[in-house]
């Protein structure tokens, strides 16, 4: 079975003003922040389906007809979505963030219901019973803060600006998990004694657009200006670049982050899937709660290398990402041009989402027409045929 999807704005203030809404082609008169649209079944946000002539929230279909999400998949993943699909627009830097393993979300969501905190209280950490992997395909050239560098990288980082060489000699004589916790909790004096000289001596070279991307100096600049950070309440999350990967994910190539990863995504629009969870523990540049305890708790210390998930290269219609560590999410991409005819069979329960062009999703006697931004929940083992109307491309979550 198939159906027509329609997802869920968030309206972050980190969100652009224009990518989602012109996308969509929609008007935004109130120049509201687009930050995130969703697709998919989480119960604070559930996309709605055309369900017998009504609009219902699918997760109230799949608590009627979980039929929909396939044998396999229930027996896995129990009568839920397990997925989330997103496109983000990130005009303002998120904070710097990462998302609890499915244990430590489960005892976290248990001990914030013990102590009575409200599922939408400011000062909830744990949103739901889930760990969240995540993975991203960037629709421009995507910058984001991934993992901590290697030793070598992190020291010659450091010791290349010498308020920051004392902080080199405490992670070589400690460990840098002793020194993170330290950093993330330090005060305004020393957050000052820092950044303040990195700050006089590149802000003329930041005005004059002579910085480089990689540069972690030239984002400390960037998110004092971004976030309006005043120089008397500094943040600790902007020592993080000297700490972190800065990766530049060009259009078409996407990145995958794990349970602990520590990341923050900075400037550039996504898609994003995901395992449905809202679950982020915060540990800096952000308005929003900051649990440091948990941050400590769950970080992932060793050394990334950044992998990067290669554009699609391949002349067949479907491509899928490789995404070898994700078991709750599937990314496709499904090339078309006008009449060409792709046979798709969905083993579980998918979301296509047409990114451009349109198309027609044919079952026989029913067909569905979609075009840019529109999207269908296409039940599992259901058959179709996909025909191109004109030039474009749609992606399809689905489970691996
Ligand atoms: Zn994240």
């Amino acid at each position: 079975m198939i159906f027509k999807l329609v997802g869920k704005f968030q309206h972050y203030d980190w969100g652009g003003e224009n990518f989602i809404p012109h996308w969509l082609k929609q008007s935004n008169p109130e120049q509201k922040p687009y930050a995130e649209y969703w697709l998919g079944a989480h119960r604070s946000a559930p996309s709605m389906i055309e369900f017998e002539g009504k609009w219902i929230a699918l997760d109230r279909v799949l608590d009627k007809a979980p039929k929909l999400l396939g044998d396999n998949a229930r027996e896995k993943f129990g009568d839920e979505l397990p997925y989330l699909l997103k496109i983000l627009d990130v005009q303002k830097p998120l904070s710097i963030q990462l998302h609890p393993t499915k244990k430590e979300a489960e005892f976290g969501f248990e001990k914030e219901n013990a102590q009575n905190i409200p599922l939408d209280a400011p000062n909830r950490t744990y949103k739901d019973r889930n760990h969240k992997p995540e993975m991203m395909i960037a629709l421009s050239d995507f910058w984001l803060l991934h993992g901590f560098r290697s030793p070598e990288e992190m020291f010659a980082t450091l010791n290349a600006r010498p308020s920051l060489q004392a902080l080199a000699q405490s992670i070589q004589a400690r460990s840098l998990a002793s020194v993170y916790g330290e950093i993330m909790q330090a005060d305004q004096a020393q957050l000052s004694q820092w950044l303040q000289p990195i700050i006089e001596e590149n802000r003329l070279a930041y005005q004059e657009d002579k910085l480089k991307l990689e540069n972690p100096d030239y984002w400390v600049l960037y998110c004092l200006e971004a976030m309006n950070i005043s120089e008397d309440k500094l943040d600790a999350g902007l020592l993080c670049f000297y700490l972190f990967n800065i990766v530049n994910v060009k259009k078409g190539e996407g990145i995958y982050q794990g349970a602990g990863l520590p990341h923050a995504y900075l400037r550039g629009q996504n898609i994003e899937l995901m395992a449905a969870s809202d679950n982020v523990i915060r540990g800096g540049l952000t308005p929003k709660y900051i649990d440091i305890p948990a941050l400590l708790n769950t970080i992932d210390y060793r050394p990334i290398t950044p992998q990067i998930i290669p554009e699609y290269s391949d002349d067949e219609p479907l491509h899928l990402y490789p995404t070898p560590l994700a078991q709750d999410f599937a990314l496709q991409r499904l090339g078309f041009k006008p009449f060409d005819e792709i046979g798709f069979r969905a083993t579980s329960a998918s979301i296509l989402l047409v990114m451009s062009g349109s198309l027609y999703i044919d079952l026989g006697e029913d067909s569905l027409y979609l075009t840019q931004g529109e999207a269908a929940f296409i039940g599992a083992d259901t058959e179709a045929e996909i025909i191109g109307e004109t030039d474009g491309y749609a992606v399809i979550a689905s489970l691996p």
